[in-house]
């Protein structure tokens, strides 16, 4: 039998604990994946919380379908150990990043191909078991991506920040309006952001962070003009400078002061995509919505078929690497405090 080692969540709100089981026999077209590398996500840190902020004090409960002890982990990539009688024998041994945003593959949602809407789903290390582990048991096959010749850990990324940032800057491509663009939040999805909206649009890419070593690290890459959201009147700069606003914004933070600002500098006619989950709640007067005619659209993870589109855009070396930094999956509490914290810089990748 091989052993598997995970790093548990044995309760919410406390620290992941180690745990020591007999790794799964592989099923049908499941397949047993041996992790090399899983990205730690802000996503993880509120899914050990155990709720969401939902503003005003009030907590949504998202341990809802969720046993203990359970896996955290959705950046994986590793390689294929066993696989079940139906999955194709030859992927034993092939190198392959796992796509986490799996359905129940029976709903109108996943019929149609759009799994990460599916409300029964199966999202690796969100609602079934994930990778901060040295194994996962992935429910189809069908859902190893092969990423050669891309490192691991841009791989591994890719299924979780790449794919948001990708979905996210996806519904703004086919805009009438267009003629620039704004990405609010440089956190690890927002500079992913800032490098896929460089090889997706023509157009100038602005963006707008409270951190100033944020908004230099944004200019380096890329970035036309960085904004720092708390400089007085700086919405009025920003129309006039724009001549009206911006046509397409992406809130990458997803609270209520990036969304003031967003709705302040989205231009008439323009489109917000909100994708960031910081939480809290944000109100609108009706009037600015209709005078502004604008459109709101949240969005959270992406599609299958849009991750093989994303591992294709990223093999023609048009997205810039993203900072990573590896470190011993045992490890996991540690970078988790860490990121709370806010003293994580680019992207902690646990390595087994
Ligand atoms: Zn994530
Ligand atoms: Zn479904």
């Amino acid at each position: 039998m091989t052993q598997m080692r995970r790093q548990s969540l044995v309760k919410f709100d406390a620290p992941l604990c180690e745990t020591i089981i007999d790794a799964p026999k592989p099923q049908g077209r499941e397949v047993l994946v041996r992790i090399e590398r899983c990205g730690l996500c802000h996503s993880d840190l509120h899914i050990q919380d155990g709720y969401a902020d939902l503003g005003g004090g009030k907590k949504l409960d998202t341990t809802r379908g969720m046993t203990l002890p359970f896996t955290l982990g959705h950046e994986i990539a590793g390689v294929v150990d066993q696989v079940g009688p139906d999955a194709p024998a030859d992927l034993i041994g092939k190198k392959m990043a796992v796509f986490p945003w799996i359905g129940c593959g029976k709903c109108r949602d996943c019929l149609t191909g759009d799994e990460n809407l599916c409300a029964r789903n199966r999202f690796l290390g969100v609602s079934i078991d994930g990778g901060f582990a040295t194994h996962v048991l992935v429910p189809d096959a069908k859902y190893l991506l092969d990423y050669d010749p891309l490192p691991t850990n841009v791989a591994a990324t890719l299924m979780c920040s790449g794919i948001t940032a990708y979905g996210a800057l996806k519904r703004l491509v086919d805009r009438p309006r267009q003629r620039n663009i704004l990405l609010i939040g440089l956190g690890g999805v927002g500079m992913m952001g800032l490098s896929l909206a460089q090889a997706m649009f023509k157009q100038p890419i602005s963006v707008a962070d409270l951190s100033e070593a944020a908004r230099e690290a944004a200019l380096k890459n890329g970035a036309s003009f960085a904004y720092d959201p708390s400089e007085p009147d700086v919405i009025k700069r920003i129309v006039k400078e724009t001549d009206g606003g911006f046509d397409c914004v992406v809130d990458f933070a997803g609270n209520d002061k990036s969304m003031n600002f967003a709705v302040g500098a989205v231009a008439r006619g323009g489109k917000i995509v909100v994708s960031g989950l910081m939480g809290g709640q944000f109100s609108l007067p009706m009037v600015q919505w209709i005078y502004k005619r604008m459109t709101v659209e949240g969005f959270m993870v992406g599609t299958l078929e849009e991750t093989k589109e994303l591992l294709a855009l990223a093999r023609t070396g048009k997205i810039k690497p993203t900072p990573m930094k590896e470190e011993p999956m045992g490890d996991a509490q540690k970078w988790i405090d860490q990121l709370r914290a806010g003293k994580v810089v680019g992207r902690i990748m646990l390595t087994n």
